[in-house]
């Protein structure tokens, strides 16, 4: 098996460096939050599992060209030949606003079904990582993402759930029907401040959602605050870490590197406070560099942004 496994739509983001509406050239990069989590994993040379249906096309045959380059094993990527490639326009309005638009009703990726996944849960991995977002694409997709938790779960593997709620796919009503259940079958829970009702009682503040899930059977959760670091939260209390102090040029994929840093601190065995210097670390690589991913440590080049660590407070 591998070490960590992840699914969900690879998508094709096209970046341009002005207005849509204005034209211009547009750039393709590998996207999707599960594809980046893979990446920064396999970055710090774990071995790195993404598994999905990916386009028969051209641009299918880019995503795979992208992972592969990264060193992240496709082995269990389904080929659609009748449904196209998500696509994700990533239009630079302003330097301070970049607005998001999706093309993928529809897409290959959102065909995922348990079929897709039986292969690649079966050849096993140290840990699992899921997103709200996967669920949100079709009913196979919800289907497949509940499927692959309670398998996991079932098998011992550690399960990490990034809630990463997308308001242009579902509601926070819809969002909670589904992510607060699978919950139930996680061991780490990601989450930003403001999502974190969504996997618990609407509208109950942070330390109520946090009793509910480690009551669940939750061991860690984790609340990303943005250029305020993060806390974590486990049955022996709540431990947080600042934000490294670099100047932020393209904040998109911060969470799912963090989440990447903490899962390879997992990997390695580090304690708490090593897993979340980790995640925090690698949130400032993401937001420091241009791009969702491409400015991802490897693991000689974790050490580059040392001398910022302010080290963490218990
Ligand atoms: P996204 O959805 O864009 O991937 P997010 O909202 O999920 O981001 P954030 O809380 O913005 O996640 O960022 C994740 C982590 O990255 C933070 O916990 C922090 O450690 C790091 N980070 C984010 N912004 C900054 C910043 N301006 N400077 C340094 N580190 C940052």
């Amino acid at each position: 098996g591998v070490d960590l496994l992840t699914f969900g739509e690879a998508l094709v983001s096209l970046r341009s460096a002005g207005p849509l509406a204005a034209g211009g050239p547009l750039h393709p990069h590998l996207a999707g939050a599960e594809c980046n989590v893979a990446v920064g994993v396999s970055r710090l040379g774990h071995r790195a599992a993404f598994a999905g249906r990916v386009s028969g096309d051209e641009l299918g045959g880019f995503l795979l060209r992208q992972l592969r380059a990264e060193s992240v094993d496709v082995a269990h990527v389904t080929r659609d030949p009748e449904r196209s490639a998500g696509l994700m326009f990533l239009e630079r309005r302003t330097a301070d606003l970049t607005r998001v638009v999706y093309q993928r009703a529809g897409s290959a990726g959102s065909a995922l079904c348990v079929d897709d996944l039986r292969p690649a849960l079966a050849a096993g991995a140290r840990v699992l990582h899921l997103t709200g977002i996967t669920p949100a694409l079709s009913d196979s997709a919800r289907e497949a993402t509940r499927w692959a938790a309670e398998t996991a779960c079932r098998a011992g593997t550690l399960v990490c759930l990034d809630v990463n709620h997308r308001a242009k796919l579902w509601s926070r009503d819809a969002a909670r029907a589904v992510l607060a259940p699978l919950a139930g079958h996680v061991s780490v829970v990601v989450a930003s401040a403001d999502e974190l009702d969504l996997v618990g009682t609407p509208g109950a503040d942070e330390p109520t959602v946090v009793a509910e899930l480690l009551d669940r059977g939750v061991s860690t959760v984790l609340v990303k605050l943005g250029g305020d670091g993060a806390r974590a939260y486990t049955g022996e209390g709540r431990l947080e870490a600042a934000a490294l102090p670099v100047t932020a040029v393209d904040t998109v994929g911060a969470g799912d590197a963090f989440t990447a840093g903490y899962l390879s601190g997992h990997l390695d065995g580090l304690d708490l406070a090593g897993r979340l210097r980790r995640a925090v670390t690698l949130g400032a690589f993401a937001v420091a560099g241009h791009g969702d991913w491409e400015a991802l440590p490897r693991r000689d080049e974790l050490s580059l942004l040392d001398d910022l660590q302010p080290g963490s407070t218990l």
